[in-house]
């Protein structure tokens, strides 16, 4: 198929999206056309990026990746989550940056900025383009009190000795659906709460059991404390994203996507706050990708048996007797549906591992195809079948199917088992550079699990080069550059700082 005809068959399809909101597969059209706005709760930088945290930033990234290819302007806002979100993910309990602040006796910004770098780096190296925007909480404060305000206007919270909570009762009373995104039903979150302790703090002063807390008034001892309408405090967890998504994609926006662990309550809080305060839900779309297990059992730190991301790389963790690549983390988790669960095991990542060095290989021998007049292959059909998978809700697992079988026909073509003209030559190479590369993201200088211990390797190496230089022992930092070019390894300076490449 010509590359002008491929083109224009492309633009007339159109991409399917799962709306949790809706429950249905809704056909997407944007709010701007052509214009793409779409916001992903972020992490609560209190600790190092762990498994769990890998699976929505790359699932959001595909479909990032996948809308700008389809000529979409994007706009990505991502959220850190600094402050706010109380260690008992409701309204009890220490916030989780100070906590983290007093164990290891820093700043609470310290604590965040610290694992806003390890995060940040994490997701460089899984190729997760960074966010267009990365609001913090702690600096929306003047927001999230204005947004506080608006919903106090419309009589939809109320404030207790210098806290404010959400009235869900009032919220109901005007007609909105407290729910209406989780499911949860208001009678049984009631008659659950029942249940719980009333001494709990903050408990008390909820006039019902379901309502939350948008604002907290803070002990004088709290580090994390802001002056508001109602005295110092500290703004709750859920009111963060609505002023931020407000603030950087409008009161209406395309997508709002998370982890299905956050559609109660944090996502049913946000559409209640944004409903009271703008009158509509915050999003036209709710895209929600399900989580990871650890061998078939759910992750959670009283189980302990999560892995750090670090880990992963390294293999420094008795669940695995190997480290493995960014790349092959990537086509891990891929390969399953986003909406599907996807378990962890090492078995698995080793059969990811296997895979991904099949389409490599693959990838590698298309340059070197001998052309022929005559092709007896044709890679048009994949790249239909590729591109209906994404636009019916990101099938990605059936996009690696697709490349799968291009690599099946790349390698009878290379076994002289068939023919390539130039035509089908070029489509081939498109197909691995726009999709595989581009659209699913794989990273290209970490295809295998060597590499990414080797990554980290040279990471050691560069770091203490730069010791050595910065004590002007210009003797051993040269001997480092000169010995790993001996072994092949090239190291470019430059004002970024350095990095590596095979020579
Ligand atoms: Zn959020």
């Amino acid at each position: 198929m010509e590359i002008t005809s491929y083109i224009i068959k492309k633009c007339t399809k159109i991409v399917k999206l799962y709306n949790t909101l809706s429950r249905n597969t809704e056909e997407f059209t944007s709010i701007i056309p052509q214009k793409a706005g779409i916001y992903v709760c972020g992490p609560t930088v209190y600790g190092a990026p762990h498994l769990g945290h890998v699976r929505g930033p790359i699932v959001f990234d595909v479909l990032r990746r996948y809308l700008i290819q389809q000529g979409y302007q994007v706009r990505f806002v991502r959220n850190i989550t600094d402050v706010g979100h109380l260690v008992g993910d409701a309204d009890e309990g220490e916030d989780k940056l100070q906590k983290q602040a007093r164990l290891e006796q820093l700043e609470p910004m310290e604590v965040a900025q610290t694992y806003t770098d390890m995060y940040n780096s994490v997701m460089d190296r899984l190729n997760v383009i960074r966010p267009s925007i990365e609001p913090k909480a702690s600096g929306h404060i003047i927001e999230q009190i204005e947004m506080i305000q608006t919903i106090l206007n419309q009589g939809m919270a109320y404030e207790v000795d210098g806290s404010v909570y959400f009235d869900v009762e009032a919220y109901r009373n005007a007609s909105n659906n407290y729910g209406e995104l989780s499911g949860r039903v208001v009678e049984d979150l009631v008659a659950g709460a029942g249940n719980q302790s009333r001494d709990l703090e903050g408990q008390t002063e909820k006039r019902n059991p379901t309502d939350f807390a948008l604002w907290k008034k803070s002990s004088p001892e709290h580090i994390m404390q802001w002056s508001s309408p109602w005295g110092k405090g500290y703004p709750g967890w859920h009111i963060e994203c609505s002023a931020m998504s407000a603030k950087y994609l409008g009161e209406f926006f395309d997508i709002h996507g998370g982890g299905m662990d956050l559609l109660f309550p944090h996502h049913e809080c946000e559409i209640a706050q944004s409903k009271a305060a703008h009158k509509h839900t915050p999003a036209k779309y709710w895209v929600h990708h399900n989580m990871i297990t650890i061998n078939g059992q759910k992750m959670a730190k009283s189980l302990n048996n999560g892995i750090k991301v670090e880990e992963l790389f390294t293999g420094n963790h008795e669940l695995l007797t190997r480290g493995f690549g960014a790349a092959t983390l990537r086509f891990f988790v891929l390969q399953a549906h986003y909406r599907g669960t996807l378990d962890f095991s090492e078995e698995a990542l080793l059969a990811s591992d296997k895979g991904l060095a099949r389409l490599v290989a693959a990838e590698q021998l298309i340059e070197g195809l001998k052309v022929s007049e005559v092709s007896t292959v044709d890679f048009s059909d994949i790249i239909d079948s590729i591109e209906y998978a994404l636009n019916d809700d990101l099938n990605t697992p059936i996009v690696i199917a697709q490349l799968f079988e291009a690599a099946r026909r790349v390698n009878l073509v290379n076994d002289g088992k068939e023919t390539i003209d130039s035509n089908s030559k070029d489509l081939v190479s498109s197909l691995f550079r726009d999709y595989f590369r581009g659209v699913l993201g794989i990273p290209s200088n970490q295809d295998s699990s060597d590499n990414g211990t080797l990554d980290s390797v040279l990471k050691l190496l560069i770091e203490l080069r730069s010791e050595a230089k910065l004590s002007k022992n210009y003797a051993l930092s040269d001997q480092i550059r000169n010995k790993l070019k001996e072994s092949g390894i090239e190291l470019m300076d430059s004002k970024e700082g350095t990095s590596w490449k095979k020579a």
